[in-house]
């Protein structure tokens, strides 16, 4: 087992177990529970997290969720929450946040 995604954005998790799932890797959801049942912001460890159950899928799942949120030659941009994210991600890392504009 490998985690190869998380964060305190529940829909951007289950977006991304989609994504892995249709690439056809077995994945696992963890602390979902907690994330949903919270109404603000979950502390780090209690954040959703993506699991592949074989490792040796966890490098090719990390380059799926890359190339999702990826899109390349744009300028940096800033999140409303304060994240300042490279220009190929389209949506914030931090909050799952999609990218203005
Ligand atoms: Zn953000």
């Amino acid at each position: 087992m490998k985690r190869v995604f998380s964060s305190h954005n529940l829909v951007l998790a289950h977006h991304s177990r989609n994504l892995l799932e249709a690439e056809g890797s077995e994945t696992e959801m963890r602390n979902q529970i907690l994330s949903s049942a919270m109404g603000e912001l979950p502390p780090a460890e209690c954040q959703a997290e993506v699991w592949v159950l074989r490792e040796d899928e966890a490098a090719r799942a990390e380059t799926v969720l890359r190339n999702s949120f990826s899109r390349k030659d744009e300028p940096a941009w800033t999140c409303r929450c304060g994240e300042r994210c490279e220009g190929q991600f389209t949506q914030c890392w931090r909050c799952g946040t999609t990218r203005p504009g």
